[in-house]
């Protein structure tokens, strides 16, 4: 296995002739292409661009949930899959969305040609199942889009070093989607999804809770590795690296979406908190008598996306995702040092670049915290966030208190 540390920004291949203006890379989740009718409306929606004068590359993920179902239907053959063959199966879904949208594409009377990870250029490190992209190599979607065809390309996968397929991690296709704009040169990246935009809590928890009309790289950073799921983490980090802006947008209704650009003064003079993001479960870890580089370090070559420390004499206390679980058990005993972990908390996390120059964020946190009579097991800041680990049953209630008491609404 490689090296997981490529410099976060994958490589644009250098002699690549600059895109012709107008490139426009359109993200399509699962929702949006669930059923043969959703395929064949995000099918006109590309026709439409491609008709206004667009240069058209869509990413599409899988089909609702079938990402889910083939991950399931590996476990029920075996316990454990190895990872070139889950990402072989897994990789499957997006292939068979973006057929079938190429497919409504030519009843539409424009030429349209799906291709996969490997076929669009997408070069990865050789980490199966959560693969970096660390190369977009371009010529066969320039080729498409100048002998005027609408390009489709299946989301979430590439093609690694050693010449295996491997997906990118859950949520992948965003990634594909930015990373392309990059490659292409594209103004920005479209991201539709079944939400408006991004809000500033959970809408289903927080009934007043409002579209946010743009927030930060940093914010949306912020917001979507502390539980926000409608983007993932990854692909900000490399929109951020190489500057794309993001418009996530719903694909069932028009209008204006949310914008996640680069930071100016403009921003910075609205609300101090943008939003109140959770996690109802984290694992979190307490680990004793080990060294924090050689501890981190094998969480880190474990490929484990270790959140929150807090190191106090010869404990170490840290959390990681639930999905991560296996890994980093994997990798404590095999460091043989002493470890408890507890899976009964999650993550009320208020994130807002209006932060760092406004002092008594965190006094008023606590302060709404004990009033609604929750206690922090663990509380971690940034210049633009503060996390606390609540239990898993006052996420909830948490989030309502917090939007209320920095009034969101
Ligand atoms: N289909 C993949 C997943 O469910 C990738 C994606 O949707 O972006 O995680
Ligand atoms: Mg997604």
């Amino acid at each position: 296995m490689s090296e997981t540390t490529f410099e976060p920004v994958p490589a644009v291949e250098p002699d690549e002739p600059p895109a012709a203006a107008g490139t426009l890379v359109m993200k399509f989740g699962g929702t949006s292409v669930a059923d043969p009718e959703k395929i064949r409306r995000v099918a006109s929606r590309l026709v439409e661009a491609k008709r206004a004068g667009s240069r058209v590359v869509a990413v599409v993920s899988a089909m609702g949930q079938h990402t889910d179902e083939l991950v399931s239907l590996a476990h029920e053959v075996s316990p454990q899959p190895k990872p070139r063959e889950m990402d072989m199966l897994i990789s499957v879904g997006e292939r068979i969305s973006c057929a079938l949208v190429a497919m409504a594409i030519a009843d539409l009377g424009l030429d349209a040609i799906s291709l996969t990870g490997s076929q669009a250029g997408i070069v990865t490190d050789t980490v199966h199942g959560k693969a970096k992209i660390v190369e977009v190599r371009a010529h066969r979607i320039h080729e498409a889009l100048d002998s005027d065809r609408i390009v489709l390309v299946a989301g979430f996968q590439g093609v690694s070093t050693d010449f295996d397929i491997t997906t990118l991690g859950r949520g992948g296709s965003d990634t594909t989607a930015v990373a392309l704009a990059a490659a292409l040169g594209a103004d920005y990246c479209e991201i539709y999804t079944d939400v408006p935009g991004i809000f500033s809590a959970d809408p289903r928890l927080v009934p007043g809770a409002q579209k946010l009309d743009e927030v930060t790289f940093e914010e949306m950073l912020e917001m979507a590795s502390s539980g926000a799921r409608v983007l993932a983490t990854r692909s900000i980090e490399v929109a951020r690296s190489h500057n794309v802006r993001l418009h996530v947008r719903s694909t069932f209704e028009e209008g204006e979406g949310t914008w996640i650009r680069e930071e100016d003064e403009t921003m910075l003079e609205k609300a101090l908190i943008s939003g109140v993001v959770h996690q109802r479960e984290e694992t979190v870890y307490r680990v004793d008598g080990a060294r924090p580089a050689q501890l981190f370090g094998a969480l880190a070559n474990a490929s484990v996306n270790v959140d929150t420390i807090v190191q106090t004499n010869a404990e170490i206390v840290f959390s990681a995702p639930v999905e991560d679980k296996p890994d980093a058990e994997r990798t404590l005993e095999g460091l043989g040092v002493s470890w408890t972990c507890r899976d009964d908390l999650g993550k009320v996390s208020l994130v807002g670049a209006g932060m760092k120059s406004h002092p008594g964020v965190a006094a008023k946190t606590f302060a709404t915290l004990e009033s609604a009579g929750i206690e922090a097991a663990i509380v971690s800041t940034s210049p633009i966030k503060i996390a606390c680990h609540v239990p898993s049953s006052d996420v909830d209630r948490a989030v309502q208190a917090l939007h209320e008491a920095f009034e969101l609404a």
